[in-house]
């Protein structure tokens, strides 16, 4: 019986610290993105990082926000971001929107 309570609660502690190491790698990839967005304006001046979003250009791993919730490393996030143009949420718009009108078309 002590052996088994020792073995869940070294469970437990191993849960507990992926968790904060979960945690401690979301809330440096939101640093990294925010930092990111700062640097790389939309092509018609929008600046504000709330506002400016990642268009995929090229083959899509995952969605960029997912993986960073996820606790991605940093290298795969910049080899996604690599595949994607930065862009403000009405740019973005726009080009979805063109894109599904040629598909009517
Ligand atoms: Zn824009």
């Amino acid at each position: 019986m002590e052996l088994k309570n020792k073995t869940i609660k070294k469970k437990l502690k191993k849960r507990e610290q992926a968790r904060k190491s979960r945690k401690r790698a979301v809330l440096r990839n939101r640093k990294f993105i925010e930092n990111y967005k700062l640097d790389h304006p939309c092509s018609c001046g929008e600046r504000e990082p709330c506002c400016l979003s990642f268009h995929h250009i090229g083959d899509k791993e995952g969605n960029l926000s997912d993986m960073v919730n996820r606790g991605y490393s940093i290298r795969r996030l910049q080899k996604e971001i690599s595949k994607c143009k930065i862009m403000c949420l009405n740019c973005h718009a726009k080009i979805h929107n063109i894109k599904e009108l040629k598909q009517v078309i």
